[in-house]
């Protein structure tokens, strides 16, 4: 991996997490009105009660995306990133631009997603067979 690339997705993955923290401090604002001084940089009030006060308000998906952000700085840092957690060939570079904290290659998130589709269909096809005792009238138009 290119140190160049790794610092360019180094600043993607900081201005990612830094926008859901931006909109965490609104939320933060508008739900603690007249706690924090007007002008003060609440990036600077970086205390274990914030980070508290964070994890309140994110929404299990923005705590997800968040991990997955701290996850990817912590891989580019110890020298991890970019390798897929499954086969632990290297991702390729236009993957990781379009999704810069993913932690699979494009062929092992395929099998991933292949296997979930079989799931779906085994179940397509139970509630099929079920349905065949009383009626088919999906497979006509
Ligand atoms: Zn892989």
């Amino acid at each position: 991996m290119r140190k160049t690339f790794l610092k360019k997705m180094h600043e993607t993955l900081t201005a990612q997490k830094q926008q859901i923290l931006e909109q965490l401090d609104e939320e933060f604002r508008v739900g603690k009105e007249g706690t924090i001084e007007e002008g003060m940089d609440t990036y600077d009030l970086a205390s274990e009660e914030r980070d508290r006060e964070i994890n309140l308000i994110l929404s299990d998906r923005d705590r997800d995306k968040l991990q997955a952000i701290e996850d990817a700085l912590e891989r580019i840092t110890s020298g991890d990133y970019g390798l897929c957690d499954m086969c632990e060939e290297e991702i390729t570079p236009q993957r990781l631009e379009a999704l810069p904290f993913t932690r699979l290659c494009v062929s092992c998130q395929s099998d991933i997603e292949k296997e979930a589709k079989l799931h779906r269909r085994t179940d397509d096809d139970r509630l099929r067979r079920r349905g065949s005792l009383v009626d088919l009238d999906d497979d006509g138009v």
